[in-house]
């Protein structure tokens, strides 16, 4: 990380777990031990969980975030939710892309660009997820594929609107594996993701954007990823689910 140009956030990404009762009990056990965060830390909840994460981190220094939204304002779209009912209701954040919306849900670079241009334009900040699949890495083509990724799903993005623009390197091969990528590979795509930026459109975007890594950073391996100077904090799955675990996560970035 390099605190001096930019921010370090540390996001959990809980998927499709948690009832309500358990929101806020994992949400209670995690106040204290993000009180004192070096970084900034969002819980990223399934929708049937915002309201109740709302209300349990007020006033407190912990984002709420959604997993996705669509990139209609309203309509008939059932089973969805847009980007403005989620700003509506006091979300700050939203993750836009992630692997397992691309592999299950048939996202695809130009709906993660409207959801994402839907997001930013609704006000919300957005955690934009980019990364290569285990054939893509042995076939070479992981620098292409994720400046493909990046490129599309940032087209019509402002300049000025980057500093609500998170994004998160997260190889697909290490997400729920326990296959976390080595910090050098994860600098080193991390590092290309931001050269991308400074060519799209600028060296000081580049220098001021938060480009996390995620895929099975855990309590023991986060110090050492966070270490790396191009990686700006983590998207976390599995280990935000236990407060101790995540709030060691938070700790390594607040180093
Ligand atoms: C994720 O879901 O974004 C993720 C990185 O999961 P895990 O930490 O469980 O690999």
């Amino acid at each position: 990380m390099n605190k001096a140009l930019r921010k370090a956030v540390i996001a959990g990404n809980w998927k499709m777990n948690k009832t309500r009762p358990e929101a806020k009990a994992l949400i209670e056990e995690l106040k204290p031990l993000a009180a004192n965060a070096g970084c900034d830390v969002v819980v990223c909840v399934p929708f049937t969980n915002l309201e109740t994460a709302l209300a349990a981190t007020a006033g407190t220094n912990i984002g709420v975030g959604a997993q996705n939204c669509h990139f209609k304002e309203s309509g008939a779209y059932t089973g969805e939710i847009s980007a403005a009912m989620l700003k509506e209701m006091g979300v700050g954040y939203v993750i836009i892309g992630h692997s397992e919306r691309r592999q299950y849900f048939a996202e695809t670079n130009e709906t993660v660009n409207l959801r994402t241009r839907a997001a930013l334009d609704a006000g919300l900040t957005v955690i934009l997820c980019v990364g290569e699949m285990l054939e893509d890495r042995e076939n070479g083509i992981t620098e292409e594929l994720v400046a493909l990724q990046t490129k599309v799903a940032l087209k019509g993005v402002t300049r000025e609107e980057l500093s609500r623009i998170i994004i998160a390197y997260e190889p697909v091969w290490a997400i729920g594996t326990g296959k976390t990528a080595t910090s050098a590979q994860a600098n080193e795509v991390c590092g290309m993701i931001r050269k991308v930026i400074a060519k799209l459109y600028d060296q000081a975007a580049a220098d001021g954007m938060t480009i996390q890594y995620g895929g099975s950073m855990n309590a023991k391996n986060a110090a050492e990823l966070l270490a790396e100077p191009d990686v700006d904090g983590g998207l976390i799955g599995g280990a935000s689910l236990k407060a101790p675990d995540f709030g060691a996560i938070i700790d390594a970035a607040g180093k």
